[in-house]
């Protein structure tokens, strides 16, 4: 199926705001790891004032050569989870603030079954345009790629 069929169920917009579950942050359940592109690691490092080299030290591990935030395997809370809220909001990576407009979730079937039933945020809030989604999801496409290295940050 091309795209453009793809994304017809939502060129009316779809309803999302975060209610501030801290849901994703606790688990992404079926959606893994946080990952993070270079210019994730170099924002996060800053907001921390840390070099890149001491933050990923620190804060980051690669599973099959791809990198992402350490995680605790006792714990499924993300390690910038403090209460319900993000420590690092303003510095947050892109699938965070990408979030639900993933490549890999918009499509109708799985936006029902696994986004609706997995996040409070969904069918609320003000309807985010056809466009804005279209934006936001370029934007995950594209650090996706970084990634995997696919293409250049
Ligand atoms: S970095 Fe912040 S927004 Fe992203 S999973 Fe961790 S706590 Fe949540």
């Amino acid at each position: 199926m091309s795209q453009s069929k793809k994304e017809k169920w939502w060129k009316e917009g779809l309803r999302f705001q975060c209610q501030g579950s801290g849901k994703c942050c606790t688990s992404h359940g079926e959606f893994g790891f946080v990952y993070l592109t270079p210019d994730d690691q170099k924002n996060m490092a800053n907001f921390l004032g840390m070099t890149r080299a001491a933050f990923t030290r620190k804060h980051c591990q690669k599973t099959q050569g791809v990198l992402h935030l350490k995680e605790d395997s006792q714990n499924p809370d993300c390690q910038f989870l403090k209460g319900k809220s993000c420590s690092v909001y303003e510095a947050r990576p892109t699938q965070c603030r990408t979030w639900p407009f993933w490549p890999e979730v918009m499509n109708a079937k799985s936006w029902a079954k696994d986004v609706a039933e997995f996040c409070p945020g969904v069918g609320k809030g003000p309807l985010i345009s056809a466009e804005t989604i279209e934006k936001t999801l370029a934007e995950q496409v594209l650090a996706e790629k970084q990634i995997l290295n696919e293409v250049k940050s």
